[in-house]
């Protein structure tokens, strides 16, 4: 029975995600951006005020109009992509048009079946439920959510042995919003009882640099706008690293500088002193390119290979550290394992220069 009379605990509140190193160019949050919940703030609340990802943009912009329209609740959405991009932001901004709450929780704080059972039970009807990391559910947390999903059911055993028994509770209808860096890594069954499977991409320069705008807009930075562009350039195709760049180009600019506005050589030389190269590239990505082409003479090398040679977990460098490389051209993957591109060695040629 103690399965039904769970109630959320403070202990059964989400974790902050795993990290494997605070870079400022990690795409994944600080510690400091998850206890201390800066990125609040920032974050759009409405579609109007999400820059970029048209396409996602349309496709939920319908479905949620169509949703209101029936007086539904919004089909189940599960978001794809690398750490960063808007996913968690996406989910408040679909409650925020829904006129809906969003409980935001991720799968490892999932772990025991009364943790999923307890946030299910106290759903309110056409409720939004954000999964973080959803590839890491249980399998025991991901049969619940089937008849969850499904037909608004959870189907619990009580007790056990001989005296077990199957108790059926209806559920309100609710939304869940599946966010994972590792889509392939999910069950077919679970990824298929999504109605609305959508991947976000890296930003294109010009929304990056609308991003950048905007947060230096209301955290009051006084930013040119070749500055801004700097900034873009620099942030890996991704929002959270645009914002906490500028973060670190306010500090270095209030502590360096007398200047009243912050010019594009700020900018940069606020960059260098935390290694970003012109291309985004911290001293992590750098290592691993250089690591395949001076001791691997350009690849193909196997990822569990390179991943020892770097100290680093594999599915950090292939969720992590890899896409932007492979996004920029820098980097092939192959069946025979990673390859540095000729852009590739003509960067790390270019630095290695300076
Ligand atoms: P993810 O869940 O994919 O890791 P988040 O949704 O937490 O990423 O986004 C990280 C930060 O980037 C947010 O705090 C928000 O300020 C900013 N951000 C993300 N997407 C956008 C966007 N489309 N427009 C403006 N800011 C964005």
């Amino acid at each position: 029975m103690a399965i039904l009379s769970s109630r959320i605990g403070k202990a059964d509140l989400p974790t902050s995600p795993p990290f494997v190193k605070p870079r400022v160019m990690d795409s994944a949050p600080l510690e400091e951006e998850v206890t201390i919940p800066r990125e609040d703030g920032l974050r759009p609340r409405a579609f109007d005020d999400y820059i970029g990802q048209s396409s996602l943009k349309q496709v939920l912009g319908i479905a949620v109009k169509a949703a209101i329209g029936r007086g539904d609740p919004l089909d189940h959405v599960l978001l794809y992509g690398p750490p960063g991009l808007g996913k968690t932001t996406m989910a408040l901004v679909l409650a925020a048009e829904l006129g809906v709450k969003c409980r935001i929780t991720s799968a490892p704080s999932l772990e025991r079946p009364r943790d999923i059972v307890g946030l299910l039970v106290n759903l309110q009807p056409r409720e939004l439920l954000f999964v973080d990391e959803i590839h890491r559910l249980t399998r025991v947390a991901e049969e619940l959510l089937y008849p969850a999903m499904e037909d608004q059911r959870l189907d619990l055993t009580v007790g056990k042995g001989s005296t077990a028994r199957t108790r059926t509770l209806e559920l309100p209808p609710f939304t869940l919003v599946g966010a994972t860096t590792r889509a392939g890594a999910l069950s077919s069954p679970l990824r298929d009882r999504f109605g609305l499977t959508q991947r976000l991409d890296f930003y294109c320069l010009q929304d990056l640099q609308a991003i950048v705008r905007r947060t230096a807009d209301l955290l009051t930075v006084p930013l040119t706008n070749k500055a801004c562009m700097e900034i873009a350039r620099r942030c890996r195709g991704t929002p959270r690293i645009a914002n906490r760049l500028l973060r670190r180009v306010r500090d270095f600019a209030s502590v360096k500088t007398k200047m009243t506005v912050i010019e594009a050589s700020i900018v940069k030389e606020a960059l260098d002193l935390h290694q970003v190269d012109s291309s985004g590239l911290d001293e992590s990505d750098r290592r691993l390119m250089k690591v395949i082409f001076h001791s691997y003479g350009g690849g193909p090398v196997g990822l569990e290979t390179l991943a020892a040679a770097l100290g680093e977990d594999p599915s950090t460098l292939e969720s992590v550290i890899e896409p932007f490389l492979l996004q920029m051209g820098f980097l092939q993957r192959t069946q025979r394992g990673r390859i540095i591109t000729s852009a590739g060695r003509k960067h790390l040629e270019s630095i290695e220069v300076k």
